[in-house]
């Protein structure tokens, strides 16, 4: 393993994390999703029980609250070896959206939320989900649209509105929702924290979708009528919803490139064992030149991926935030592109076994076919980064 650009404190703690990726969660993969499917946890707490004790638990996660500190280099490292099993981050308490909704209570959350909500978030006591896509018109791509209203009540706030696609939201402990305060269109939105169960919040329905549903990533619909929520449930200030939705979005994108990279290299690691053992027409597959050029082309756009994450990941931990947010864009678009198309042309590198539910790669494209979409479509992300050069604050050969 060459660790270019890692210090030699995260190499070995990157090879510590594939070591139980490898050792402990991949072979117990099928049993934690049949487990789940039957309503247990029973091999996923011990092995997060197992994680806790090799003290890689929350890494992310500053000290005091049980991680180890590491800045945004380090997340890299380490969430391309948990993504490499779709239950890795589990293992370790870094999925989507509960690592992503860690860090933003952590900078915005008020002493009673961060009492409440983020200490038992942090140990897996609870889970949580973030609430702002609407269904149409309302926030989509374009988060202007959004329609759920939070208004000043005597001391506190009442929220109506309607929510979907709230991954999470159906087992979740709190619901991070994003609410229109003013007709700003800078500072119009506010975030502020909602008990699942408050009174007022209605959970329509999981909305059924093209993914298995595993492991909490149940797609939610929400209604709120007239809820109501103290000053202490706002998350920064008010009318800092979409700065803080960016602060939120930003990192959490490329951590989800992070993962996406992981189950990409290892799909194309399952292939090269099925393509240099599998005979055809005399030869085996990987020397057929159609053979070469589909692993060539992944093992090219899985590279190119990695080094634009890393590059954005250095720039957040230097705090360029904003110069990070179009090149973030295209680390984005470019990973979920190519994890979609190494699952595609994994199935058909493995023929009918590939298309059957014997090998993964189904099940993962389904999942994989997500991230296209999630966290702003590719088209959005396009747009930004088209747009930053053409205003000439895009720097290409950094
Ligand atoms: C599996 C999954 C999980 C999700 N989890 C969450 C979550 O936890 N919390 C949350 O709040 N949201 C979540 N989302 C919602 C996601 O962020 C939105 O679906 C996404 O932002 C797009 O919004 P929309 O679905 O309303 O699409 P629309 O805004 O209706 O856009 C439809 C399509 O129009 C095109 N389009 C849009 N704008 C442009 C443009 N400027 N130029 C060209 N074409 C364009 C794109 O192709 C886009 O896909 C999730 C979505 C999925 C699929």
């Amino acid at each position: 393993m060459t660790d270019w650009m890692l210090t030699p404190e995260l190499s070995a703690l990157r090879a510590r994390i594939r070591a139980v990726i490898d050792e402990r969660v991949i072979p117990a993969e099928q049993t934690i999703l049949a487990e789940d499917r039957a309503g247990s946890r029973e091999t996923l707490k011990a092995i997060q029980a197992d994680v806790r004790a090799r003290g890689l638990w929350t890494p992310h996660l500053p000290k005091d609250f049980g991680g180890l500190g590491l800045g945004v280099m380090g997340m890299a490292a380490l969430f391309r070896e948990m993504g490499r099993s779709p239950v890795g981050a589990k293992a370790f308490n870094c999925d989507a959206p509960d690592q992503g909704n860690m860090d933003l209570l952590l900078k915005a959350g008020s002493a009673a939320i961060k009492a409440r909500y983020l200490r038992p978030l942090c140990a897996a006591e609870i889970t949580s989900a973030f609430c702002m896509t609407e269904p149409a018109p309302g926030a989509g791509s374009d988060p202007s649209n959004l329609r759920t209203t939070a208004r000043r009540d005597g001391d506190g706030w009442v929220i109506d509105g309607h929510k979907w696609y709230s991954t999470g939201g159906e087992n979740a402990a709190f619901l991070v929702v994003m609410a229109r305060t003013s007709d700003d269109p800078r500072s119009g939105a506010t975030m502020f924290v909602v008990d699942r169960h408050a009174e007022g919040v209605e959970y329509v329905r999981r909305i059924p979708v093209f993914a298995p549903d595993v492991l909490d990533h149940f797609e939610g619909e929400f209604k709120f009528h007239g809820v109501r929520v103290g000053d202490d449930a706002l998350l920064g200030a008010e009318g800092q919803g979409f700065l803080l939705a960016q602060r939120r979005l930003v990192p959490a994108r490329l951590t989800h490139c992070m993962r996406w990279l992981g189950l990409a290299a290892r799909t194309l690691e399952m292939c090269r064992d099925y393509v240099g053992a599998r005979e055809s027409f005399g030869k085996r597959l990987v020397e057929h030149q159609m053979i070469q050029v589909m692993i060539a082309d992944a093992a090219r756009d899985i590279h190119s991926g990695n080094l634009m994450t890393l590059h954005c990941a250095q720039m957040l931990e230097q705090g360029l935030e904003r110069e990070a947010r179009p090149y973030s864009s295209m680390a984005k678009t470019h990973v979920a592109r190519t994890l979609c198309r190494v699952l595609d042309d994994a199935i058909q590198m493995h023929g009918g076994l590939g298309y059957s539910e014997d090998l993964p790669f189904t099940h993962w494209y389904r999942s994989a076919r997500a991230a296209r979409i999630a966290d702003g479509p590719d088209e959005v992300h396009q747009m930004v980064v088209a747009r930053d050069f053409v205003r000439g604050r895009l720097d290409l050969l950094v």
